[in-house]
């Protein structure tokens, strides 16, 4: 899924352990394989590659790494600011953050992967992999039914909490 609706999640998560930094991160970097395992869209990014048989060792600065960055940069900023906004109160809001962090970690621990293929990241590659859906859905239908279950789980958070 989108980097926002994994922030989202995790942010939803820690707000469960507004005072437990440790669940918070457990459960939010948890849930990232939990959700990808729904059916759901990615943007598709130009230059950088991620999942099975990626290589970004030969990765250099070019216009398209930059376009990348940007996308992702802003997707993250993005589900920070709305798990933010949504979930934190001032004395847990290092706790969401640190959740919507822990929940979106896995992307870039997939890049981390394609550059350093070494253990741990090999498990945890071999890991996201298997359990990410294989089932890719157009950008319409995949990107509004992220929005439906990103407000699904926050108002359901509000009520169990
Ligand atoms: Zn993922």
């Amino acid at each position: 899924m989108i980097l926002s609706t994994h922030a989202i999640v995790g942010g939803a998560i820690a707000s469960l352990f507004p005072s437990d930094p440790l669940n918070a991160a457990v459960f939010g970097f948890a849930s990232h394989f939990a959700i990808d395992a729904i059916p759901h869209w990615d943007y598709p990014l130009r230059s950088i590659s991620v999942g099975k048989g990626a290589d970004n060792q030969r990765l250099r600065l070019s216009q398209a790494v930059m376009i990348d960055v940007m996308c992702v940069g802003t997707d993250a900023c993005a589900g920070l600011a709305l798990a933010s906004w949504l979930f934190a109160t001032n004395a847990s809001a290092w706790v969401i953050t640190l959740g919507a962090l822990s929940a979106m970690v896995p992307d870039p621990l997939q890049l981390a992967h394609s550059i350093y293929p070494r253990e741990p990241l090999v498990t945890v590659q071999r890991f996201h992999g298997w359990i990410h859906s294989k089932r890719k859905l157009g950008w319409k239908l995949g990107l509004s039914s992220q929005i439906v279950f990103a407000a699904a789980v926050s108002a359901l958070t509000e009520t169990v909490r």
